[in-house]
């Protein structure tokens, strides 16, 4: 381990705790990371001196919270390139995010007979949303398809997209097989055509600067608590020039300008689509976690999940029974596997035993599943505290439970 390596880890207690008498390894970071202690302390701070309710207050905590909230998004403005934090919405997550997306874009810009595309290897939030406002209006979900090296089959683009499609939303990174997806070249072939795109970032802003104005994506949505953030944290964010026009989500305090029972007038955004108290301390935490990264640099946490991924692959492919699901050019982390015909429950079981924490199942990606005539995987999923040490352990476990499997 190297002295960097360490200095992460001493950052994180729980990686020091026991699990069945064994040190962990915790290799389950796509589902959800753990918080470095700048970030709970934070947050126990306002707790303990700031408290107090934002927007609404004369007084001087209210103030103070107020102040730690429009910074917080000002910090998260700056860590996706946002050009104005205007901008950037708090929200409790990705899966909140896409909610407020489908409907507040759906009742705005769509109608029966409209098209939405997705992809085949979408996560079931980035799914259900839409296919609940195609019920409502009486819409079309179109789906990319994928190739059988788990990429985007993009060429199809083109045929997908007519005079009707409304939106494609698509991940950027995929929380199964952890296949990068050429976003650049899927807003430009949407845009050629005024079609909007949102990025579904939750895989990919915790392992990567994501820039939406080098992206040019009219939407992304991610979730603070799978870039050491706090739970209950995440981001909506969206181009003004649909923003300003998108009705809001959710009705109550702070999203309004005047209210009458003769009518009611809304705020500007992003205040617009924050109606009621917003979980400050969660936003203010997830700020904290943005700057952790900001510090630690995007060139060294790519460098080295980079490394861990292709160590993992190295290997694992070619030994004890491992298949390696997809094979993607360009991979950002997570491994997908089975051994042999195991099923991945089994497999989970047996690391888990040996300390090991990974992720079995479909991954909420039960289309993709289908297309690849799987009942699930098992998942690594790699964040910044991760090792080879770690990998090494985990590759061990793999053998064991691959001799144990038969
Ligand atoms: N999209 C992707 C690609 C994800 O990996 C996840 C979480 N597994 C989500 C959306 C949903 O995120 P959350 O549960 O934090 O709302």
């Amino acid at each position: 381990m190297t002295p960097k390596e360490l200095e992460i880890r001493s950052q994180f207690a729980i990686l020091y705790e026991k699990v069945y008498s064994k040190p962990l390894v915790y290799l389950d970071n796509g589902a959800t990371t753990q918080k470095p202690n700048r970030v709970l302390e934070k947050m126990q701070y306002v707790y303990e001196h700031l408290n107090s309710n934002v927007h609404r207050g004369v007084h001087y905590l209210s103030n103070q919270c107020t102040d730690l909230l429009e910074e917080a998004r000002r910090v998260m403005a700056r860590h996706i390139n946002a050009a104005e934090e205007a901008e950037v919405i708090f929200t409790r997550g990705t899966t909140e995010s896409i909610n407020l997306m489908a409907f507040s874009f759906g009742e705005t810009f769509c109608k029966a007979g409209d098209k939405i595309i997705v992809t085949e290897m979408e996560h079931h939030s980035n799914i259900v949303p839409w296919q609940m406002l195609c019920q409502r209006k009486g819409m079309t979900l179109r789906v990319l398809p994928i190739t059988d090296e788990g990429e985007l089959d993009i060429e199809k683009l083109d045929t997908l997209i007519n005079e009707k499609t409304k939106l494609i939303s698509v991940a950027h990174v995929s929380n199964v097989l952890g296949t990068v997806n050429p976003i650049k070249d899927i807003v430009a072939k949407a845009h050629s055509k005024n079609v909007p795109v949102m990025v579904d970032g939750a895989q990919s802003v915790p392992h990567m600067k994501v820039d939406v104005q080098d992206l040019d994506c009219d939407f992304l949505v991610f979730s603070g608590h799978k870039m050491y953030g706090p739970t209950g944290s995440g981001i909506f964010y969206g181009k003004r020039q649909y923003l300003d026009q998108m009705v809001p989500y959710h009705g109550g305090g702070e999203m309004i300008d005047k209210v009458s029972f003769s009518g009611t007038t809304y705020n500007v955004i992003p205040f617009k689509f924050e109606a009621g108290t917003p979980d400050y301390v969660a936003a203010i935490g997830l700020a904290e976690a943005a700057k952790f990264m900001q510090e630690l640099g995007f060139d060294y946490i790519e460098n080295q999940e980079h490394d861990l991924v292709q160590y993992t692959l190295s290997q694992l492919q070619g030994h004890y029974g491992v298949n390696i699901i997809g094979a993607p050019k360009q991979r950002s982390g997570s491994v997908s596997f089975l051994i042999n015909k195991a099923h991945p429950y089994d497999v989970g079981m047996i690391l888990d035993k040996m300390g090991v924490a990974v992720r079995t199942g479909h991954h909420c990606a039960q289309p993709l599943m289908e297309r690849l005539g799987i009942v699930g995987t098992v998942r690594a999923s790699f964040g910044i505290y991760n090792t080879r040490e770690d990998v090494d352990i985990f590759v061990k476990a793999v053998r064991q439970a691959s001799a144990m499997l038969g």
